[in-house]
């Protein structure tokens, strides 16, 4: 992570395209992301191993900026020796960090693999290539979908760091309070290191409902009501989604957290536009 890096800390992730077409335009906003001096980029990846080796082409391309990319790596439905030769591959193509999911089941996939949960990742990590890779979990601010309450998904969230974790990304979130009481309770449970708010800007409404339904993050009814009331009036949407997630970025940041990772969904200006709003 470099020493020129950006005040107040940001990341910014990344999904692998499809086509060539995206692949080429996530280059340019790759480049113009990596002007703003982030701490490391960060490459999605599919659950079952479906978008493996687009994860490792677009880390390679994303990485050519010389920014840290960070590629994703889940473990539901790989076996240990299929994760050994893609950690082994990734150390020997120079990446340095990591982000270690769980990752979910695709619908009438077979087995589960030999892993079942992120802590069991992090420690196959460390024992296979020990502190080489910087590593970071995901948290749920607002409980994992699964989880049987906030409690019990925090003592989960406390193994994976104890595991060997270096840092967490949480989901995105709407609610700053959701966020430190979760900090908060991490702390209570002897977690130590950095956990860094996850970001989305909000640019459609129709999408973001359905994947925040799947991904267990809620939309405040004040912010659903207003965005339902500019129907397909996209630049509304955009600067009332502009400023929501700004005012969040700031109290999350004034309230000390420490950096912000945002879900570009391959696109550089929403994304800016809240960057620009924010102080250090
Ligand atoms: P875990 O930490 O394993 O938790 C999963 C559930 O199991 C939780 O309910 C938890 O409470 C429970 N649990 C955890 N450990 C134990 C244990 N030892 N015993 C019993 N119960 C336990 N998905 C992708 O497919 N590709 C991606 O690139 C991707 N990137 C993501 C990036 C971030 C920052 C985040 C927050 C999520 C991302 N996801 C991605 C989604 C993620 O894969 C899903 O949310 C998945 O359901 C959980 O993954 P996890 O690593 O958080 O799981």
């Amino acid at each position: 992570m470099s020493s020129h890096e950006h005040p107040l800390g940001i990341s910014f992730e990344f999904f692998p395209p499809n086509t060539d077409a995206g692949r080429e335009k996530l280059i340019h906003v790759r480049d113009e992301l990596a002007a703003r001096k982030p701490r490391f980029f960060s490459v999605t990846y599919g659950a079952g191993g479906s978008t493996q080796a687009r994860t490792r082409q677009v880390v390679r391309e994303v990485g050519e900026s010389g920014i840290s990319t960070a590629p994703h790596l889940s473990c539901i439905g790989s076996e240990k020796a299929q994760l050994r030769d893609l950690l082994l591959q990734y150390r020997e193509e120079g990446v340095d960090s990591l982000v270690a999911l769980r990752g979910d089941m695709p619908s009438g996939m077979g087995s589960i693999g030999e892993l079942r949960y992120a802590n069991e990742l992090v420690e196959f990590i460390r024992e296979e290539t020990g502190d080489h890779f910087d590593i970071a979990v995901g948290a749920y601010p607002e409980s994992h979908p699964q989880a049987a309450n906030l409690d019990k998904d925090v003592e989960n969230f406390a193994r994976k760091m104890k595991a060997g974790a270096n840092m967490a990304i949480t989901q995105y979130f709407f609610t700053a309070d959701a966020y430190f009481n979760f900090v908060d309770k991490a702390r209570a449970l002897g977690v130590e290191q950095p956990i860094i708010p996850g970001i989305m800007p909000i640019t459609n409404y129709t999408k973001l409902a359905r994947f925040s339904d799947a991904c267990g993050a809620e939309i405040p009814r004040w912010i659903r009501k207003q965005l339902e009331s500019y129907g397909d009036d996209s630049e509304a949407i955009a600067a009332f989604g502009t400023d929501v997630v700004s005012r969040l970025c700031q109290r999350l940041l004034d309230g000390g957290a420490p950096g912000l990772h945002f879900y570009t969904l391959n696109q550089a200006a929403p994304v800016l536009k809240i960057v620009d709003n924010l102080t250090d």
